[in-house]
């Protein structure tokens, strides 16, 4: 179990929020090229050391949102049983919170989901990996097993009782640069009616994936900060980028010397939505500039 205090908008608000990595027995799809988070994952965990974890973890803090990842899905309930999940929201109540964010594929989304959430008496945020708004793409270049419609789907359901987050995978592997930006751009013109928020995942290489056996022969190359602040300064929604490994080669960078600083402003958007956040000017942006037009005629990466 991690848990950890950070900062949130709830209601155009900055506040704190308690965030907790909830271990459980892990993602029942667990087929995605990028993700290993089920090597993380308890295969045996029981119901009693589900929520015994997220008693635990609130010892690390208190706050007005409190998010709990399963780095599965909260409604499945091989994952965290209705039991267990109705305990978690009067708990969360109890201590105070005022917000409740959790993650799930759309198929565990169904209608005693809804009623469900309607009677948890807290706000919900439900987080949905769409990653892409094309099926071509989250098919054959993500793996996700779930389409366009699925989504959709579970959204409307979901928004009847709670507000909906789309994340959005930028960059999956075989994309350029410049296609990965078109890719975001375009989902978020996509999902715009569906979610209420969407949240850019900047791609990570994780351990034993298809992705990093890519990026180890030097056929895959981690998104530039740049083009994720490019997509931030044009998307047309409310829009949140925590940018995990920012800086680092298995992560999200540009130059590695301007990283922690575009990492920074890219947070700091996050939280207060200001386009006027974007000052950092370094001599690699032109490297992005160029490698934007020149991937598109070799599909090769100028600058690793
Ligand atoms: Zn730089």
């Amino acid at each position: 179990m991690k848990a950890w205090v950070e900062k949130e908008r709830l209601h155009g608000e900055v506040v704190d929020c308690l965030t907790i990595i909830l271990p459980t027995r892990g993602c029942a799809w667990d087929s995605c090229h990028m993700c290993s988070y089920t090597l993380d994952s308890r295969r045996d965990a029981s119901q009693e050391e589900v929520y015994g974890s997220f008693l635990k973890a609130l010892e690390r803090g208190r706050g007005e949102v409190l998010k709990i990842f399963t780095s599965g899905s909260f409604f499945d309930d091989r994952e965290v049983s209705g039991e267990t999940r109705r305990r978690i929201y009067e708990k969360a109540l109890e201590e105070g919170f005022r917000k409740l964010v959790v993650e799930s594929r759309p198929e565990f989304v169904r209608e005693e989901i809804v009623e469900e959430i309607e009677e948890a008496g807290i706000e919900v945020e439900v987080g949905i990996g769409l990653e892409t708004s094309s099926d071509e793409y989250r098919s054959l270049l993500i793996n996700k097993g779930f389409t366009f419609q699925d989504f959709v789907r579970a959204s409307e359901m979901l928004r009847r009782v709670a507000r909906v987050k789309a994340y959005l995978l930028m960059k999956p592997p075989l994309l350029t640069e410049r296609e990965a930006i078109e890719d975001v751009l375009r989902s978020i013109r996509d999902v715009k009616g569906h979610a209420d928020i969407v949240s850019l995942n900047l791609m990570t290489v994780h351990r034993k994936t298809l992705v990093e056996r890519l990026w180890q022969r030097g056929a895959y190359r981690p998104p530039w900060l740049w083009s994720a602040v490019e997509v931030l300064k044009n998307a047309d929604m409310e829009i949140v980028c925590d940018p995990v490994a920012g800086g680092k080669s298995r992560g999200p960078h540009n130059c590695f010397k301007c990283d922690e600083r575009v990492a920074e402003e890219i947070r700091r958007f996050s939280l207060t939505q200001d386009k006027g956040v974007f000052e950092t000017e370094c001599e690699c942006r032109e490297r992005w500039e160029l490698s934007l037009e020149a991937e598109r005629l070799t599909d090769i990466f100028l600058f690793p």
